[in-house]
This record gives C-alpha cells, sequence and structure tokens, in this order.
C-alpha cells in the first residue's frame, strides 16, 4: 500500500527522540538540496544544514549522508559538520570521516590511509584528497567501454550536435544528466546509454529523477545503511531519499527492528511515511534536533 503524503509537522518522531541510540541516513539529492539542472551546482537547504549541524552535536544521535554521488564530491557539495558518515556511490563507498577509513562493501578493499574531506574545525591539515578508489581491471575495461560507448552518441545524432550532453564522472561510474534537455533528446540519449549494457552485461544501470547511470560497482544504497548499522548499533534508524535507489535502503531497513522510512516526493515506494519536498524535510529535521536535544540534551 502506497503511503498518503503527511505534512511533515504530522510525522511521530517520538521513537526518534526517545531512542537511546538514533541513525539517522538522508538521501542528498532532492532531499537535503532541490534537485538543479545542473548537479554541480546543488546545494543543502539552509534548514536542514543548521539541523545537521545540532543533530551531530547531541549524543547517542549519528548522521548519515547516503548518496548516488562519490563520497568526496558529496563532502564537498554538502559540507557536513564533524562526525557525519557520508555513503557514496550508492553504497560502493562507505566514510566514516577523518577518523575512519574509507570502505568498499563490494570486494571488501579498503582505501588504506584515504582521508577525505577534513572539516575545517579538524585541525590545521588541508583536506586531504581521496586516494584513487579501487578498481579491478574488467571494471576498469568497462568504464573506459562506458565512456567511449557515450562519446559515440555525438557521431550517431548529428542532428542534435548543438545539444550539450552533461556527463558526472564518478569514481565508479559515469552518470547521464537529462534533466532540462530536449524530451526527444533525452530520450535518444538515454536509449543509446543503456545499450551499452547488451555487451557489457556485468555494468549495472541505475534510472533515476532525469538521470541514468553505468556503474561498474553492484552496491546499493542498502548495503551502506547495512554497513551503517552494524558500525553504530543504533535502537532505532530513520532514512529519508526520494529516488528508485533509495527503495534499496528501506528493504535492508524493513530487516532491521525499529527502523523508520520516509519516502520524499510523490513516486511509488515500499515506505512507510511520505513527506512533500526538501522544504517538509528541513522542517522535520530541525523538529527533530529540537525534540532529541530536550529530550537527551
Ligand atoms: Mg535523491
Amino acid at each position: 500500500m502506497t503511503p498518503a503524503l503527511t505534512a511533515a509537522a504530522d510525522i511521530d518522531l517520538r521513537p526518534l527522540t526517545t531512542a537511546d541510540r538514533v541513525l539517522i541516513g538522508l538521501d542528498f539529492d532532492g532531499v537535503l538540496a532541490p534537485l538543479q539542472d545542473d548537479p554541480a551546482t546543488s546545494r543543502m537547504l539552509d534548514g536542514s544544514a543548521g539541523a545537521i549541524a545540532e543533530l551531530s552535536r547531541i549524543p547517542g544521535t549519528r548522521v548519515a549522508l547516503v548518496s548516488g554521488r562519490d563520497a568526496a564530491t558529496l563532502r564537498q557539495l554538502a559540507d557536513p559538520p564533524p562526525g557525519v558518515w557520508v555513503v557514496g556511490s550508492h553504497g560502493a563507498e562507505v566514510d566514516f570521516g577523518p577518523e575512519g577509513d574509507v570502505v568498499s562493501p563490494i570486494g571488501g578493499d579498503s582505501v588504506a590511509g584515504a582521508e577525505v574531506g577534513a572539516p575545517d574545525t579538524a585541525g590545521p591539515a588541508p583536506a586531504a584528497v581521496q586516494d584513487p578508489p579501487m578498481l579491478t581491471s574488467s571494471e576498469q575495461a568497462m568504464l573506459k567501454a562506458i565512456d567511449s560507448h557515450i562519446d559515440a552518441f555525438e557521431h550517431t545524432m548529428p542532428e542534435h550536435s548543438d545539444m550539450e550532453i552533461r556527463v558526472e564522472h564518478k569514481p565508479f561510474a559515469r552518470t547521464v544528466h537529462t534533466r532540462g534537455l530536449d524530451q526527444r533528446f533525452a530520450s535518444d540519449l538515454h536509449e543509446h546509454v543503456v545499450q551499452v549494457q547488451n555487451e557489457h552485461p556485468g555494468i549495472r544501470v541505475i534510472e533515476g529523477h532525469d538521470i541514468v547511470e553505468l556503474s561498474v560497482k553492484r552496491a546499493t544504497k542498502g548495503d551502506g545503511m547495512h554497513i551503517l548499522v552494524e558500525a553504530f548499533s543504533p535502537t532505532t534508524t530513520v532514512y529519508l531519499g526520494d529516488d528508485v535507489t533509495d527503495e534499496d535502503a528501506f528493504a535492508q531497513l524493513e530487516t532491521v527492528p525499529g527502523s523508520i522510512c520516509i519516502k520524499v516526493g510523490s513516486a511509488p515506494t515500499r515506505a512507510n511515511l511520505r513527506i512533500a519536498d526538501p522544504e517538509a524535510v528541513a522542517e522535520l529535521l530541525q523538529r527533530l534536533a529540537a525534540d532529541r536535544r530536550r529530550q537527551q540534551g
């Protein structure tokens, strides 16, 4: 049964404000930051940024940003306070911050010594650049095939040569953005992009809001949340997401007692609660921060 839209003010937050240990998983685009034609310009709403800063200072409270973006880009865009964990590349990167390592749940590789986006408050050392991610030789070959395949589109569609194709380069994937493009052009581009999977079945196609992503890793946001739950041992977990890939996180949390899943926006979902948009998320997080501060202060 698909959940009806609920006003942020009407969501019962008591299980989250009273829990001994609460884990708050938050998708970034479309949840904390309104969707943008150019993904490089996405910014968190001030209300959500303030609430996350407050939540991250409350004992027994852990905030995690969970995104399809790579972990380093996500830290740069979101600029989260110390203590906020980051899951990037749809779960292929789990980053416990400057004092932890970046781990890749697929293949079990640890990127030794990687320091990602050390916040300004962490000390005098400048933010380190993340070490190159671990890719197997077959994954490298698939990534190369993806790049040539996307490049080939311009040659197959000469009549569209004036349209700009926006491709986001991620450590484990390429994301083609179709938001704002002419509809016919966007659908031709989409059709071309997904065909690479015919020759390389190992490539994972991830569909999202006006994006199609070709990934060489199989991790999901559900895998990422599983690692966070194991690491933090929360008594209650809440997850907010707006896109198809967030459904993997919702599915994972169905196996974790005391979990609350909240869909943002109108798309079909397996979550049991739904709120409207990033503004509603900001309102919800601000109330959660204030109420939990009163309870746990
Ligand atoms: Mg999203």
